[in-house]
């Protein structure tokens, strides 16, 4: 990239970062920063949609979907980000200091995650449309929700979903950092309690039994590479009689293992319920899915190359926090690597970052879409090669 470009690069990320820092953006208050963005998307030619999952968790915005026409012989690229802070990234006053790292005088969190993500991604589209590089339909995605346990990606349509890979612009870790393993979460909560003898004793001995076969399940093989983690045990009161319950977590690397950890948890308390007379309740909910992006995928071998090319040093990472990518890739099958954006202390009134690393982040997304795989089928669709 020559000086010249560099130099609207670096002033057009700085500018963007800040317009989008001064619109609050709490999750389910997207909003006015969705329509920031829609006006942003729109300039640059792309049409853009707003989704009806606001309308189902009671936020003022929906997730936006976006599009950019591009030569259809070559990969349909999915961008993705969050537009929604946690609640304390209002009245966010920031500050930059001389080694040009941004952060707040502590009053209120930077909310960084995601606005740099956003702004790498409203950057990297400008620099498309001024350098005009040869490259595949662009499809954005910019989710509401995500920090109130991603529930706005959780109410995509899939069939919206027109990419072959992606990037997800929204990971904890340095520039040059990317996450191609992600842990699933499965909550779960169960009761147990006895109909039939003194309220006393059903409720001691509920406890004991409850505590008994959790401690049994834990040791059995459908746990042996499954997390487990209860947050609540306590007593609740039935029209029948006295129970008791477990709230909790099992996290895995694999779906499969959390799915048969459930089904082991089911199986063991309906035998149990079989040979006493007890009753149990087990409701358990996805919280994020695990996904695994395999070492010679499409998307990793690219975004490794334009990493290299930008100057970095490209480290695959596993995580255990979940994010958008986990439903992009663990639920909707769709090749996603969520990249490292260079933000410190997240969630705090510490939150800092440095804009030379949201210019680096656009810097790859910009090369990454600008250096497309050639189709080895002349003419040929792209789809379904990942
Ligand atoms: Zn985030």
């Amino acid at each position: 990239m020559d000086a010249d470009s560099t130099a609207v690069l670096v002033r057009d990320v700085r500018q963007t970062f800040f317009s989008l820092l001064g619109i609050p953006s709490p999750s389910l208050q997207e909003g006015a920063l969705a329509r920031y963005c829609v006006a942003r998307l729109r300039e640059l030619g792309m049409t853009v949609e707003v989704d009806r999952a606001g309308e189902e968790i009671g936020a003022d915005t929906g997730n936006l979907i976006a599009w950019l026409p591009g030569d259809t012989t070559l990969p349909t690229i999915l961008l993705c980000a969050h537009m929604d802070t946690v609640p304390s990234a209002v009245e966010v006053r920031p500050r930059v200091d001389e080694g040009g790292i941004v952060h707040t005088d502590k009053t209120a969190v930077l909310g960084a995650d995601d606005k740099a993500g956003v702004a790498a991604i409203l950057a990297a589209l400008r620099q498309i449309r001024r350098l005009r590089p040869t490259h595949g339909p662009i499809q954005v995605l910019l989710t509401i929700a995500e920090e109130r346990g991603m529930e706005g990606i959780r109410r995509l349509q899939p069939q919206r979903l027109a990419a072959d890979f992606g990037l997800c612009l929204d990971s904890d870790g340095p520039v040059g950092t990317f996450v191609v393993t992600g842990m699933g979460c499965v909550s779960f909560r169960i009761e147990y309690g006895f109909r039939a003898s003194p309220a006393d004793v059903r409720q001691t001995s509920a406890v004991r039994t409850l505590r008994q076969v959790l401690v049994e399940l834990r040791r059995s093989p459908a746990f042996a590479d499954v997390q487990w983690e209860i947050a609540q045990f306590m007593g609740v009161e039935r029209d029948h009689g006295l129970g008791v319950q477990a709230v909790g977590r099992i996290r895995s690397w694999s779906n499969r293992q959390l799915q048969a950890a459930v089904r082991a948890m089911r199986t063991a308390f309906q035998s149990l319920a079989m040979r006493t007379d007890s009753y149990f309740i087990l409701e358990t909910d996805v919280s994020f899915p695990a996904y695994d992006i395999p070492a010679h995928s499409m998307v990793r071998e690219r975004i490794e190359q334009s990493m290299r090319r930008c100057g970095l040093t490209p480290v695959p990472m596993r995580v255990t926090d979940g994010s958008d990518a986990n439903w992009l890739c663990g639920e909707f099958g769709l090749p996603v690597v969520n990249l490292g954006m260079g933000y410190e202390h997240a969630h705090s009134v510490r939150e800092r970052i440095a804009i030379s690393d949201i210019c680096d982040v656009t810097r790859v997304v910009l090369d990454f879409v600008a250096n497309p795989p050639r189709n080895p089928l002349e003419g040929g669709a792209w789809h379904g090669q990942p």
